[in-house]
């Protein structure tokens, strides 16, 4: 059995926004990516690898707040957080506040994979990324014109069709045949967000967090309050103490704790039996999944 869920973050559009055209370019884009980590697992690739590969797809697309396309803070700057986590041995490695690594996720795998840390942030995290061989790109590589506008529109006091239209995410969480699950976040945060601001996508086990013994999980919405939830643990901790499946735990979590905290968003979460849950409280939430079983679906607002 294998399974893998993406999303491509919350609330990031409404039904009156929704046209066609962006309907089906958001569609084509997330079944790329949930393909190409699909892809991955059916030729016997590690989990790892799948969330790696999905979420890169989804940082390189300039229709998600990640990466490239990757919302602008108050200075006018792109601010780029990532996470990963291993669910065989929980390792973990987590980015912040990048601005000049083109794909975020890959750099958070280094720091797991080649670094003693779990996190590093700002400067230090950007000299990790040059003594590692990679490239970086000037902070324009993120812009886009879309995200100028929701900026010079925000600075100017303007309303933007919601507080939801200024966030958004993309992640994914993956089960391979050996039965190793892992997940993986990456965002550019929130809108005209400042003072070093950090949401929940880095933080293992708010945005992010994977266990072979229970499930794994990757968030999206108003980070402050995922933070505070610890939403990704938290799911995992009543799979793995209450035994509920992941579809009620996410439910719980999501629809129950969060929506009563007033914390807007959603998760993707996959089981150690390849079950997929993918709730949200949030108008919208970018999703799509496949498994083995032969399930292809992508959803963008509530069926
Ligand atoms: N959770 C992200 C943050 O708060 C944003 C989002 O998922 O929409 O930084």
């Amino acid at each position: 059995m294998h399974a893998i869920a993406i999303h491509g973050g919350a609330g990031t559009l409404s039904s009156a926004q929704l046209t066609p055209e962006s309907d089906h370019a958001y569609r084509a884009a997330l079944e790329g990516a949930v393909r190409a980590g699909f892809e991955v697992l059916g030729r016997g690739g590690s989990s790892l690898d799948a969330v790696t590969v999905a979420v890169q797809m989804l940082e390189d697309d300039p229709l998600f707040n990640a990466g490239r396309g990757a919302v602008l803070s108050a200075s006018g700057l792109h601010e780029l957080d990532a996470s990963i986590m291993d669910g065989r041995d929980l390792r973990a490695g987590a980015v912040t506040g990048v601005r000049h690594v083109r794909n975020p996720i890959v750099l958070a795998r280094w720091v797991m994979e080649r670094s003693p840390h779990v996190m590093l942030a700002g400067d230090g995290a950007e000299e990790f990324a040059l003594e590692q061989g990679l490239e970086p790109v000037p902070n324009s590589h993120f812009t886009t014109e879309r995200r100028q506008r929701e900026l010079d529109l925000l600075l100017r006091g303007e309303k933007i069709a919601g507080a939801e239209a200024l966030m958004g995410t993309v992640g994914a969480v993956a089960l391979d045949e050996r039965g190793n699950l892992a997940a993986a976040t990456s965002t550019g945060g929130m809108t005209g967000k400042k003072w070093g601001r950090v949401g929940d996508s880095p933080v293992i086990g708010a945005g992010t967090y994977a266990a072979n013994d229970c499930c794994a999980v990757s968030a999206t919405g108003h980070g402050e309050w995922f933070i505070r939830a610890v939403v990704a643990h938290e799911i995992a901790s009543l799979v793995r103490y209450r035994g509920l499946d992941v579809a009620q735990a996410a439910d719980q979590v999501v629809l129950r704790q969060l929506a009563r905290m007033g914390g807007s968003g959603g998760v993707v979460a996959v089981g150690r039996d390849g079950r997929i849950a993918m709730p949200f409280n949030s108008e919208g939430m970018l999703r799509a999944a496949m498994d083995s079983r032969g399930l292809l679906v992508t959803g963008l607002l509530k069926d």
